[in-house]
């Protein structure tokens, strides 16, 4: 896929909220993939970590739609291994509001099996509200 970087993008509305809510400099990060080796969860991801932050850092709205940014654990493995010392989960966590703030919902209550919900543990009913609507 071929990219127009531009001033516009880099400074895009997007690049601000994400800055933000996060309170993180998306600059900071160089690509240098550890984040993306080490996450647990990289294998069910369409995008790697690495990769959600390449596309935020441009601008591009489409980072919006990979399912990484909610399949984000929080684990903080990333964390502990970036050299740039970037939070990568509270940019996930400010690219799931940004995607709440914009209508998203990703968790239909009425959609979920009432045998499923007697059986989940309540903090897990509680935890996905939190994570998945707004
Ligand atoms: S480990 Fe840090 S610097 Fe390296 S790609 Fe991940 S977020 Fe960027
Ligand atoms: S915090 Fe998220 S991106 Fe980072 S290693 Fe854990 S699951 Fe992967």
């Amino acid at each position: 896929m071929r990219e127009i970087i531009s001033a516009s993008r880099i400074h895009s509305d997007l690049v601000r909220n994400v800055e933000e809510i996060s309170g993180e400099h998306l600059l900071a990060c160089n690509q240098c993939g550890k984040c993306s080796a080490g996450c647990p969860v990289a294998s069910v991801m369409d995008m790697l970590p690495s990769q959600v932050i390449r596309m935020a850092q441009l601008g591009m709205e489409d980072v919006l739609e990979s399912n990484t940014i909610w399949i984000c654990a929080s684990c903080l493995t990333c964390v502990t291994r970036c050299p740039k010392g970037v939070n990568l989960p509270r940019m996930m966590e400010a690219l799931r509001e940004v995607s709440l703030r914009s209508g998203v919902t990703k968790l239909d209550l009425d959609s979920l099996p009432p045998e499923l919900v007697r059986e989940l543990p309540q903090l897990a009913i509680v935890g996905g509200f939190r994570k998945y609507m707004k």
